[in-house]
Protein backbone atom coordinates (compact mmCIF):
# COMPACT_ATOMS: atom_id res chain seq x y z
CA UNK A 1 0.00 0.00 0.00
CA UNK A 2 1.31 3.32 -0.88
CA UNK A 3 1.27 6.25 1.41
CA UNK A 4 0.70 10.13 1.10
CA UNK A 5 4.33 11.45 1.00
CA UNK A 6 3.18 14.20 2.78
CA UNK A 7 1.01 13.70 5.57
CA UNK A 8 1.78 9.63 5.70
CA UNK A 9 -2.32 8.47 4.88
CA UNK A 10 -2.59 5.43 3.36
CA UNK A 11 -3.80 5.31 0.19
CA UNK A 12 -5.66 3.74 -2.48
CA UNK A 13 -4.23 3.66 -5.73
CA UNK A 14 -7.53 4.86 -7.52
CA UNK A 15 -7.66 8.38 -5.99
CA UNK A 16 -3.48 9.01 -5.40
CA UNK A 17 -1.88 11.06 -7.42
CA UNK A 18 1.82 10.66 -8.37
CA UNK A 19 3.86 13.77 -7.03
CA UNK A 20 7.84 13.41 -8.78
CA UNK A 21 7.21 11.25 -11.51
CA UNK A 22 11.12 10.68 -11.13
CA UNK A 23 10.52 9.70 -7.52
CA UNK A 24 7.78 7.66 -7.57
CA UNK A 25 6.11 9.41 -4.87
CA UNK A 26 2.08 9.67 -3.89
CA UNK A 27 -0.08 12.18 -2.44
CA UNK A 28 -3.78 11.99 -1.50
CA UNK A 29 -6.20 14.44 -2.20
CA UNK A 30 -6.07 16.42 0.63
CA UNK A 31 -2.49 17.09 0.41
CA UNK A 32 -2.36 17.63 -2.94
CA UNK A 33 -5.08 20.67 -2.80
CA UNK A 34 -3.20 21.73 0.11
CA UNK A 35 0.03 21.83 -1.76
CA UNK A 36 -1.77 23.97 -4.84
CA UNK A 37 -3.52 26.73 -2.33
CA UNK A 38 0.37 27.23 -1.24
CA UNK A 39 0.32 29.34 -4.16
CA UNK A 40 -3.29 30.83 -4.42
CA UNK A 41 -3.56 34.53 -4.94
CA UNK A 42 -6.04 34.54 -2.57
CA UNK A 43 -3.94 35.11 0.88
CA UNK A 44 -5.92 33.47 3.17
CA UNK A 45 -5.69 30.30 1.43
CA UNK A 46 -1.97 30.98 1.37
CA UNK A 47 -1.72 31.06 5.19
CA UNK A 48 -4.15 28.06 5.91
CA UNK A 49 -2.09 25.82 3.13
CA UNK A 50 0.91 27.34 5.06
CA UNK A 51 0.09 26.11 8.92
CA UNK A 52 -1.48 22.88 7.35
CA UNK A 53 2.18 22.32 6.08
CA UNK A 54 4.00 23.40 9.13
CA UNK A 55 2.18 20.94 11.41
CA UNK A 56 2.98 17.78 9.28
CA UNK A 57 6.54 18.90 8.86
CA UNK A 58 6.89 19.95 12.52
CA UNK A 59 4.82 16.63 13.37
CA UNK A 60 7.72 14.46 11.21
CA UNK A 61 4.90 13.05 9.25
CA UNK A 62 6.44 14.60 5.69
CA UNK A 63 8.51 11.99 3.50
CA UNK A 64 12.11 13.16 4.16
CA UNK A 65 12.71 13.24 0.05
CA UNK A 66 10.31 16.09 -0.14
CA UNK A 67 10.86 18.08 3.20
CA UNK A 68 13.37 20.39 1.25
CA UNK A 69 10.71 21.17 -1.87
CA UNK A 70 8.23 21.42 0.98
CA UNK A 71 9.49 24.03 3.08
CA UNK A 72 11.03 26.18 -0.16
CA UNK A 73 6.86 26.31 -1.08
CA UNK A 74 6.12 27.50 2.44
CA UNK A 75 8.96 30.26 2.02
CA UNK A 76 7.62 31.39 -1.01
CA UNK A 77 3.64 31.19 0.27
CA UNK A 78 5.12 33.15 3.49
CA UNK A 79 6.58 35.98 1.10
CA UNK A 80 4.49 39.63 1.45
CA UNK A 81 1.70 37.31 2.93
CA UNK A 82 1.33 40.04 5.68
CA UNK A 83 0.92 42.48 3.26
CA UNK A 84 -1.48 40.64 0.79
CA UNK A 85 -3.48 39.59 4.24
CA UNK A 86 -4.12 43.31 5.01
CA UNK A 87 -4.89 44.44 1.79
CA UNK A 88 -7.50 41.45 1.67
CA UNK A 89 -9.02 41.93 4.14
CA UNK A 90 -9.24 45.82 3.69
CA UNK A 91 -11.10 44.54 0.52
CA UNK A 92 -13.20 42.19 2.55
CA UNK A 93 -14.29 45.28 4.13
CA UNK A 94 -15.22 47.02 1.05
CA UNK A 95 -16.63 45.11 -0.20
CA UNK A 96 -19.48 43.94 3.08
CA UNK A 97 -19.47 47.79 2.96
CA UNK A 98 -20.35 48.37 -0.47
CA UNK A 99 -22.53 45.37 -0.07
CA UNK A 100 -24.66 46.85 3.24
CA UNK A 101 -24.98 50.66 1.10
CA UNK A 102 -26.31 48.61 -1.69
CA UNK A 103 -29.03 46.31 0.41
CA UNK A 104 -29.57 49.59 1.90
CA UNK A 105 -30.03 51.88 -0.77
CA UNK A 106 -32.23 48.96 -2.75
CA UNK A 107 -34.48 49.09 0.93
CA UNK A 108 -35.03 52.94 0.40
CA UNK A 109 -35.49 52.69 -3.22
CA UNK A 110 -38.49 50.18 -3.12
CA UNK A 111 -40.47 52.63 -0.32
CA UNK A 112 -39.53 55.65 -2.78
CA UNK A 113 -42.37 57.79 -4.88
CA UNK A 114 -41.60 60.18 -7.30
CA UNK A 115 -44.59 62.47 -9.07
CA UNK A 116 -44.72 65.08 -11.55
CA UNK A 117 -47.49 66.68 -9.67
CA UNK A 118 -47.13 69.05 -6.28
CA UNK A 119 -48.52 66.35 -3.41
CA UNK A 120 -49.29 62.83 -2.67
CA UNK A 121 -52.74 61.63 -2.23
CA UNK A 122 -52.83 60.15 1.18
CA UNK A 123 -49.67 61.84 2.35
CA UNK A 124 -48.38 65.15 3.51
CA UNK A 125 -44.85 66.59 3.33
CA UNK A 126 -42.90 66.36 6.48
CA UNK A 127 -40.08 68.25 5.33
CA UNK A 128 -38.74 69.84 2.26
CA UNK A 129 -35.24 68.55 1.73
CA UNK A 130 -33.31 70.65 -1.54
CA UNK A 131 -33.96 70.76 -4.99
CA UNK A 132 -32.20 67.08 -6.59
CA UNK A 133 -31.33 66.57 -10.23
CA UNK A 134 -29.70 63.43 -11.83
CA UNK A 135 -28.21 63.49 -15.79
CA UNK A 136 -27.39 61.30 -18.43
CA UNK A 137 -25.55 62.23 -21.57
CA UNK A 138 -26.52 60.57 -24.58
CA UNK A 139 -23.11 60.88 -26.53
CA UNK A 140 -22.59 60.09 -30.17
CA UNK A 141 -24.18 59.76 -33.59
CA UNK A 142 -26.63 61.75 -32.14
CA UNK A 143 -27.46 63.52 -35.81
CA UNK A 144 -26.93 60.60 -37.02
CA UNK A 145 -30.11 59.28 -34.60
CA UNK A 146 -31.71 62.17 -35.29
CA UNK A 147 -31.65 61.15 -39.26
CA UNK A 148 -33.17 57.88 -38.49
CA UNK A 149 -35.80 59.12 -36.66
CA UNK A 150 -36.48 62.08 -39.59
CA UNK A 151 -36.40 58.56 -41.70
CA UNK A 152 -39.12 57.23 -38.98
CA UNK A 153 -41.22 60.04 -39.71
CA UNK A 154 -40.85 58.85 -43.19
CA UNK A 155 -42.46 55.75 -42.94
CA UNK A 156 -39.17 53.66 -42.46
CA UNK A 157 -39.37 51.83 -39.16
CA UNK A 158 -36.68 52.53 -36.57
CA UNK A 159 -36.77 53.25 -33.05
CA UNK A 160 -33.65 53.97 -32.14
CA UNK A 161 -33.68 57.53 -30.94
CA UNK A 162 -36.62 57.18 -29.35
CA UNK A 163 -35.87 53.98 -26.98
CA UNK A 164 -32.22 55.53 -26.67
CA UNK A 165 -33.86 58.75 -24.94
CA UNK A 166 -36.23 56.71 -23.07
CA UNK A 167 -33.04 55.34 -21.63
CA UNK A 168 -31.33 58.19 -20.94
CA UNK A 169 -34.81 59.33 -19.38
CA UNK A 170 -34.93 56.25 -16.81
CA UNK A 171 -31.14 56.53 -16.04
CA UNK A 172 -31.31 60.20 -15.58
CA UNK A 173 -34.68 59.73 -12.60
CA UNK A 174 -32.29 56.36 -11.27
CA UNK A 175 -29.71 59.17 -10.72
CA UNK A 176 -32.19 61.81 -9.08
CA UNK A 177 -33.77 59.32 -6.91
CA UNK A 178 -30.05 58.41 -5.43
CA UNK A 179 -29.33 61.73 -5.12
CA UNK A 180 -32.15 62.63 -3.59
CA UNK A 181 -32.01 59.08 -0.95
CA UNK A 182 -28.71 60.19 -0.20
CA UNK A 183 -29.96 63.75 1.61
CA UNK A 184 -32.50 61.60 3.25
CA UNK A 185 -35.58 61.95 1.16
CA UNK A 186 -38.29 59.45 0.85
CA UNK A 187 -40.04 61.11 -2.52
CA UNK A 188 -39.56 63.23 -5.07
CA UNK A 189 -42.53 66.20 -5.88
CA UNK A 190 -42.67 67.99 -9.22
CA UNK A 191 -39.80 66.19 -11.34
CA UNK A 192 -39.23 66.72 -14.80
CA UNK A 193 -37.04 66.61 -17.63
CA UNK A 194 -34.78 68.76 -18.95
CA UNK A 195 -32.75 68.35 -22.28
CA UNK A 196 -30.10 69.98 -23.41
CA UNK A 197 -27.78 69.80 -26.72
CA UNK A 198 -24.31 70.44 -26.38
CA UNK A 199 -22.20 69.68 -29.76
CA UNK A 200 -22.82 66.17 -30.70
CA UNK A 201 -24.42 65.15 -27.18
CA UNK A 202 -27.67 65.53 -25.82
CA UNK A 203 -27.82 65.97 -21.82
CA UNK A 204 -31.02 64.60 -20.25
CA UNK A 205 -31.62 66.17 -16.99
CA UNK A 206 -34.23 65.06 -14.47
CA UNK A 207 -35.08 67.23 -11.81
CA UNK A 208 -37.69 67.60 -8.83
CA UNK A 209 -38.24 68.57 -5.37
CA UNK A 210 -36.36 65.62 -2.65
CA UNK A 211 -39.09 65.82 0.22
CA UNK A 212 -40.04 63.50 3.17
CA UNK A 213 -43.29 62.15 3.23
CA UNK A 214 -45.59 60.71 5.79
CA UNK A 215 -48.95 59.62 5.40
CA UNK A 216 -52.00 61.34 7.14
CA UNK A 217 -53.54 59.45 9.57
ZN1 LIG B 1 -1.75 13.58 2.44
Amino acid sequence: MDRCCICGKELEIMDSYQLFSTKRLYICDDCFDMKSKLISVNPMERLRAKEYMTILLEEGLVDERVQKEIWESIEKADRNLQENLYDWQQDQERETEKQKNLADYLEKRKGFTVTTGPSFDGYRVKRYIDVVSGEEIMGMGLFGDISANVTNVLGTSNATFGERLGRAKKEAQKRMIKEAIACGANAVLAMDFDMMVLTNHLVVSANGTAVEIEALE
